[in-house]
């Protein structure tokens, strides 16, 4: 039985005032929800609460209107519980933060902050803030602002989001900034600071491996390491290797800092939330493997434990190869091994992404509009015929205008929105539900409310989640 229902939801959607804010939460509590985990610091940096804190971040007409106390009000009426959805370390090029300390941006080896990457052909806007640096970001903003939420909020759990270094671009490229590349080296024990130019070569190369010879603790920067520039310390600190003339095995280290300072974030979190509110739980939204995670954004949340009382893992469809019933298996498996991983946790529950589900149905509407555009109608036929027996059974119109786009070879100005809700196979969501449950699950948190609406599931979930009320 998935005892906790959940979903992740929106801050706009609520309304700005008691009564909008009664019928959205009413809506999920009538459809079977237990819990909502509402967006509350957004990833342009904004604040949806009237903080004293950093007035400054706060979203505008949300200083005047309290939308978390008007949330907790109508989840405490209806016995829901309330999660504070909180983006961690990815800021907005405008959020507030960013404009009055550019410095507190993680920076790549040639110094340059994160929005200067492109993203999938389009250019990334989006600004991650370093974790490691103090002071800096973590210490001077978002603690201080997630104490603040927990001192003016009774609620279930602060939810942590980008809990971890950008993954989706550049893996390895960040955090080179001016501090880390400082600490990298005193946190590895790369040198003596109270003998800072001394090699402490080995009296005696003795054994076969040059490796053995580490215990010692020689100064693994190179000579030259005061003259090098951002670019090549940065290159030495990722590819170098810790022995002269041995294997280049400094990016163990590197990771091993960047997997340090996210879970020291979490730590400190801890501290500060449960000083002001010692019952309040925390939760966090993660990747669906800890030992990948570690490797690759610095996220090793097994290690979270003592810090976050409840796991969420994002099982999104995404994060899978395959086709759907690939998904289904691979997603029982896996929430295999999260049982295990989450094993120090109070709560597990799983997180599934609605959108993602419909790959089959949306690609090809994707596909055949993108073709239409490129004057290739032939191409848009093919990818007609994967979804034609499904659209004129569910919507005959949008079918026919297909049709008729493809036959003149005019652009489809039909969107996926306006296509009939049936025409999005609810048993799909209905099956990932299923197969959370049959894991023996706590509970399962769907993104996203607005989701709900988008694919016409409200009654599909509501009929789901019946079976699991108490
Ligand atoms: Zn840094």
């Amino acid at each position: 039985m998935l005892k906790t229902r959940g979903v992740w939801c929106g801050s706009h959607e609520a309304g700005k005032d008691q009564r909008s804010v009664a019928n959205y939460v009413e809506r999920m509590h009538a459809a079977g929800f237990n819990a909502i985990f509402v967006h509350l610091k957004g990833g342009d940096g904004r604040l949806y609460w009237p903080s004293k804190t950093k007035p400054e971040a706060v979203a505008p007409g949300y200083e005047s209107f309290d939308l978390p106390a008007a949330l907790l009000q109508e989840c405490r009426k209806r016995s829901m519980q309330m999660h504070a959805w909180l983006i961690d370390f990815f800021e907005g090029e405008n959020g507030a933060a960013y404009r009055q300390h550019p410095e507190w941006a993680m920076l790549d080896p040639r110094g340059r902050p994160t929005n200067h990457e492109t993203l999938r052909g389009s250019r990334f806007t989006g600004l991650w803030m370093c974790p490691a640096r103090r002071p800096g970001y973590t210490d001077q903003w978002l603690i201080p602002l997630l104490k603040e939420f927990a001192e003016m909020y009774d609620v279930d759990s602060i939810h942590h989001d980008y809990v971890r270094y950008p993954g989706d671009l550049a893996p390895d490229q960040y955090c080179f900034c001016d501090d880390c590349l400082d600490q990298i080296p005193i946190f590895n024990g790369c040198y003596s600071k109270t003998f800072p130019t001394e090699p402490f070569y080995h009296e005696s190369y003795d054994r076969e491996y040059l490796e053995a010879h580490w215990e010692q603790s020689p100064r693994v920067l190179p000579a030259n390491w005061n003259l090098l520039d951002r670019a090549s310390r940065s290159r030495f600190l990722l590819e170098g290797s810790f022995f002269q003339g041995g294997r280049n095995d400094l990016d163990y280290f590197f990771y091993n800092y960047r997997k340090y300072w996210i879970t020291q974030f979490t730590r400190e979190c801890a501290e500060a939330v449960r000083a002001v509110r010692p019952n309040i739980q925390i939760s966090a939204a993660v990747f669906k493997n800890p030992v990948h995670s570690g490797r690759f954004i610095g996220q090793d949340w097994r290690e979270f434990a003592p810090y976050v009382d409840i796991a969420v893992p994002m099982d999104y469809r995404d994060h899978f190869p395959g086709d759907f019933d690939t998904y289904l298996a691979l997603l029982a498996e896996t929430i295999q091994s999260q049982q295990r991983w989450a094993a120090d946790f109070k709560s597990l529950l799983i997180g599934c992404a609605i959108n993602f589900l419909f790959f089959e149905e949306e690609r090809p509407l994707n596909a055949i509009r993108g073709s239409l555009k490129q004057g290739d109608p032939a191409a848009a036929n093919v990818h007609f015929a994967q979804i034609s027996d499904r659209l004129q059974a569910e919507d005959p119109s949008a079918h026919a205008a297909i049709s008729r786009c493809i036959q003149s070879g005019s652009p489809l100005e039909l969107e996926n929105d306006s296509v009939a809700k049936s025409f999005w196979p609810k048993e799909k969501l209905l099956r990932v539900i299923e197969t959370v449950a049959a894991q023996n699950s706590a509970g399962i948190v769907l993104f996203c409310e607005d989701h709900l609406h988008k694919y016409g599931l409200w009654d599909a979930v509501t009929d789901a989640f019946a079976q699991h009320r108490d």
